[in-house]
């Protein structure tokens, strides 16, 4: 069984028992990285101990007591129909006639951060990119990183290595072409890197990746990777790329999800707000929260004949969202993932020109 060491006391932590639905799901050799592993950390700051510091640039508004840790936040831009719970319903040749919300949804989240004076990730489809391209300027002009969702939303473990390294590869080069930046990051659509498709972070370092952003280590039938680390490791050992998994928090011998997706709808703001703090404070580690602009958006088009699970999933408290979301935003400290766990040198890559 992995384990993960914590860097406050150096104890090997094993996470719940093995998953087999999803992708197929599993456990992975991993090297873990961080302040008590030096590797090849060079590359990755140090984030409790920085985060201690005091630097003007970054959001201070926090509840009060809580650690100075600042928090990666992060968007998955896509249209509200390309998501997994209603692909049972919404057809890939569907997609082009159906009334598009991408761009008042994301203007409406860019809004919001701006409100907070957050920075954020915005892990972006190329599909989305190709069809709005002053929206992606916008959300680089706001300050924000551009990342990589790959193309279409294509599962990683429905492709082959070659399908993968031309989508991951198309699509980097499409971000940066529009957006004018470096694009390091990568997030796989619905977390599904799994034990059978490893390589997948071996493709995304030689295209020219820092970072991937692709496992929830929690239990649930669209995910990859339920006995992943919790925090960041290197998945093919040192000198491979860095995985950035979702927030969790331990209880009970189980990772329990904190970092957002329908779970921050669902579950009560107060669990959310207990278990980022906890993971702050007991683990000592900064979240990484996601959330996807048509979760604010309770007026998008309703799928019909949708499974009672897909409907909960998608539609559970659209309304409530965005007041959850400023909540979290106010009573954390929030910033783009670059930015948290990338040296600066290798923020400061530039786009090779064409
Ligand atoms: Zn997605």
């Amino acid at each position: 069984m992995p384990g993960i060491i914590d860097p406050q006391t150096s104890e090997t932590h094993t996470s719940g028992r093995r998953e087999s639905r999803g992708c197929g799901a599993n456990s992975s050799g991993e090297r873990p990285v961080g302040p008590a592993n030096t590797g090849r950390s060079s590359r990755l700051m140090p984030h409790p101990e920085r985060d201690g510091a005091a630097d003007a640039s970054r959001p201070t508004s926090e509840i009060a007591g809580a650690r100075r840790i600042v928090n990666a936040m992060t968007v998955d831009v896509e249209e509200y129909y390309q998501v997994s719970a209603l692909s049972e319903r919404v057809m890939r040749e569907d997609w082009e006639r159906l009334p598009t919300r991408v761009e008042g949804n994301t203007d409406a989240v860019l809004r919001m951060f701006a409100e907070h004076g957050v920075r954020a990730t915005f892990f972006t489809l190329g599909w989305v990119a190709e069809r709005h391209p002053s929206l992606i300027r916008r959300i680089v002009d706001a300050g924000h990183e551009l990342a990589s969702h790959g193309y279409a939303h294509f599962r990683v473990c429905d492709q082959s290595p070659d399908v993968f390294r031309a989508d991951v590869r198309r699509t980097k080069q499409l971000l940066e072409d529009v957006g004018g930046v470096p694009v390091l990051g990568y997030r796989a659509a619905s977390f599904s890197i799994d034990e059978k498709t490893l390589w997948a972070f071996d493709v995304l370092a030689e295209e020219g990746y820092a970072y991937s952003s692709s496992v929830y280590p929690i239990r649930h039938d669209h995910y990859g990777m339920v006995d992943a680390p919790r925090f960041a490791y290197r998945p093919r050992g040192d000198g491979g790329i860095v995985e950035l998994p979702i927030a969790t928090v331990g209880l009970f011998n189980r990772n329990l999800p904190c970092g957002g997706g329908g779970y921050f709808r669902v579950l009560p703001y107060r669990f959310s707000a207990w278990a980022l703090r906890r993971v702050n404070r007991v683990d000592a580690h900064p979240c990484i929260f996601f959330f996807h602009p048509w979760e604010i958006d309770p007026d998008q088009p309703r799928q019909r004949g949708l499974s009672l699970k897909s409907r909960l999933r998608h539609y559970t408290n659209l309304r409530g969202m965005e007041g959850r979301l400023r909540k979290v935003l106010a009573q954390f400290a929030w910033d783009r993932m670059d930015v948290i766990f990338l040296s600066r040198d290798e923020s400061a890559t530039p786009v090779p020109s064409a």
